[in-house]
Parts: C-alpha cells; structure tokens; sequence
C-alpha cells in the first residue's frame, strides 16, 4: 500500500516536474525565438535604413546643384560632387568656400541666409549660395548649403531685357518720324510737298512692317524647331529666295549669278524657314554692296552636306564684328546699316534656322573686298515630296539687257 502510494508519489513527483521542465522548455524556446524574430526585425529595418540612406546619397550626389551639409557645430558632414571642386579651390573658387563655410555656421544658428558670388574667372560665373537650418520637434540637425550656378540664368535675363529694349527702340523710330510726317502733312498745303511727305510716310511704314516682319519671322524660327519637314530640294528653295529679292537688287542694278549645278542637293527643311535664310543672306549681299555690283549664289554637295554659299564683293565686315553679327539687333555700324533698312535681326534669323536642321552658318569677309556666308545643312536622302519639281529660276536682279540668273551645271 505505502509502496503503491510512493510509487503514485513519485509519479505524481515526476509529472510535476516533467511538467515544470517542459514549461521552463517552452519558456526559454519562446525567448529564443522573441530573440531570433527581433534580431531578424533588426536586419530588415538596418537593411531598409542603410537602403534608403544609400539612396538619398546618390540622389544628393546626382544633384546639378551644389550640396554641403554640417552639423550643429558647423562641421561638414557630407558635400556632393557639385560642391567638391569648390573645397579644393585655391584661388578664387575658394571663395565660395568661404562664403559656405560661413552661411553654415549662420543657419546652423537658426537662421536662413543666402548670397550671390561673383567669380570673375573666365569664365565669370555668378553662383548663390543659400543655407538652412535642419531642425524638427526642437531638435537641430545641422545646417545645409544649397549652391546655384546662375550664369546662365541671368546672361538670359539681360539678354531678355535687351532684346525689350531693343525692339521698343527700333519701333519707337519709325513711329516718331511717322507722327512727324503725319503732323507736318496735316499743315501742308502745297500739293507737291504733301506728296512727297506722304511718299516718307509710305517709306516709314513699309520699314515699320519690315521689322515687325522680321520679329514675327524671328519668334516663329525660335519657338518651333522645323516641325514641318519635308524632303525639299534647295535649288528649288534659292529660286524662291531669288524672286524675293529681285526688287532690291534691281533697284541697285545688282545681278545675281546662280550656280545651282543638277545635282542631289535635297535636304530634309521647314521649305518656308530654309527660304527666309537664304533670302536674308541675299537680301543683306544686295544691301551691304554697291550699285552695279555683282552678287552670287552657290548651291554644291560636300560630303554628307548641302551647302549653299552666297558672296558678294561688297563692303566687307572687320573681323572683330564677325561673331557677333549673328546676335539679335547686332549691327556693325548702326547709322550707317538705319539708311539701308536694316535692325539687325537677318542673320539671327539664318543662325537659328541652320541650327533648327543641325546646320551651320559660317562667314568669311574681307574689308572692302566683300562677304561670303554659307549655310551648312545635312543632306536628306528620301525622295523628294514633290518629285521632279525642277527650280523655277526668277529673272533677279539682272540689269535690262543682260541675261536672266540661270543654272549653271
Ligand atoms: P541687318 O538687318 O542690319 O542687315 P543682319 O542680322 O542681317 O541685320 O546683319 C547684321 C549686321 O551684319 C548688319 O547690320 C551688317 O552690319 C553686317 N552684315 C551682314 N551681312 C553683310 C554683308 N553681306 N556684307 C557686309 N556686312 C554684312
């Protein structure tokens, strides 16, 4: 009996405490796998931490502007490419290291600072350097500087405020004269003087349309990109130039030559804009040369190149001029270019169309002996939108009783 109940005790003894240990088991499992789970929660979010930090690197490393982060003391915890030349810098970059250095310590102190520097090169660059301060809930985290390269920025504003100024120049001329005219016409009683007056008034507006013609053709040739192409044939657009320009060179007694040999000469071209720069580079070798002159239009192939070449034996353009004279409202001698009726803005107008087809412009130009420009365009080689249309060639220019600009193969 007494056994049986030992034995019932130590049963009971041992479930107690095979129960025990298995608890203690499933205790010490249940932290081990606590353990394991929070250790794993770790090394996802130390992953996703160091993921996004990595991240945001590359993001401030490709950043166009320059990056310079400190911390509370002022120190520099991080610079992007961007800002790196500028810590290296010895002479005048330096500067705007300081400028940094300095702008940091001020935003670190809670303030948002910013200012221009002026680094007279060359280049000259105009940079602006901001900083602020990195702080939330209270807590500071530093500064950051931001550095802007604003030279381009600010040569477009100025150019933008010139080209204002420019034009309401050029249009408040022939407005005022107009006004005159009209004023002095008003009072005028004798017929002869009143038609002569209102000859000037004629001349003026027709300069006044002119220019505004002229801005018109401009703003279309900026804004679009010679959206409508087609596969055009160049004589075909130098014989269109040549019957604009007929009037002008026959009031001079200016003949044109026109070689434009059979040849491939397509080019895949906005017809209308290929047509107002080669009308603008004859136009000006007509105005720019004297009576009786000669002028010439050339059409060939170079390698994968149509190029049309137009030369005059006129007056010439000094070659510190030559640069320029392809910038809006650029006139190499003001006054005396007013009486031919121009405002500077024909070989703006063939710059930007070349550069709409991936062309060029090129001048050579000799004082007193004449100009040559031409225009560089990649030939195109589908066929032609209008097969076979052979080039017209307009009587232009010829003096009475010589014979009419022809081909010359
Ligand atoms: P403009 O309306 O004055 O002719 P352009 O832009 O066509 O303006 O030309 C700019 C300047 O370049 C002209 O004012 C002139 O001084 C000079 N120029 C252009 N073409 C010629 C040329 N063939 N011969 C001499 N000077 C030229």
């Amino acid at each position: 009996m007494i056994a049986g109940l030992v034995a019932l005790a130590v049963a009971a003894g041992l479930a107690v405490v095979g129960a025990v240990a298995w608890q203690r088991h499933r205790h010490f499992a249940g932290v081990a796998e606590d353990r394991r789970r929070n250790d794993e929660w770790h090394r996802r979010h130390e992953g996703e931490v160091v993921e996004s930090e990595t991240r945001l690197r590359l993001s401030l490393d490709a950043a166009k502007q320059g990056v310079v982060v400190a911390d509370a003391s002022g120190a520099v915890l991080y610079r992007n490419p961007c800002a790196r030349p500028f810590a290296e810098a010895r002479h005048g970059e330096a500067l705007v290291e300081a400028v940094v250095a300095e702008l940091l310590a001020e935003a670190a102190r809670g303030q948002a600072v910013e200012r221009e520097v002026e680094l007279y090169g060359p280049p000259r660059r105009i940079l602006f350097v901001s900083a602020r301060p990195l702080r939330r809930d209270g807590r500071d985290y530093g500064a950051v500087a931001l550095i802007d390269d604003i030279t381009e920025s600010q040569r477009l504003d100025a150019m933008r405020r010139d080209f204002i100024s420019n034009i309401s120049h050029e249009l408040r001329t022939p407005m005022g004269a107009l006004s005159l005219l009209a004023e002095t016409l008003a009072g005028e009683t004798d017929p002869e003087v009143a038609s002569r007056l209102a000859c000037r008034v004629q001349v003026e507006a027709i300069r006044l349309s002119g220019i505004l013609d002229d801005l018109l053709e401009l703003s279309r040739i900026e804004s679009s990109d010679a959206s409508e192409r087609s596969v055009v044939d160049v004589r075909n657009v130098v014989a269109d130039a040549l019957s604009r320009v007929g009037p002008a060179a026959e009031e001079k007694r200016i003949s044109i030559e026109a070689s434009l040999p059979v040849l491939d000469l397509r080019v895949r071209a906005d017809r209308r804009q290929l047509a107002s720069a080669v009308f603008n580079l004859l136009d000006n070798a007509v105005k720019y040369s004297e009576a009786d002159h000669q002028v010439r239009v050339a059409a060939a192939r170079r390698g994968g190149c149509v190029e049309v070449e137009v030369s005059d034996r006129g007056y010439g353009i000094p070659l510190r001029h030559q640069k320029r004279i392809f910038e809006r409202f650029y006139q190499v001698d003001r006054s005396r270019e007013r009486t031919r009726g121009g405002v500077g803005l024909g070989l703006a107008i063939v710059r930007h169309v070349a550069a709409n087809h991936g062309g060029e412009v090129k001048v050579e130009s000799t004082v007193g002996e004449g100009s040559s420009f031409t225009l560089v365009l990649p030939a195109g080689n589908e066929p032609l939108a209008d097969e076979g249309d052979e080039p017209e060639l307009p009587e232009t220019g010829q003096p009475r009783g010589q014979q009419p600009v022809g081909a010359t193969a």
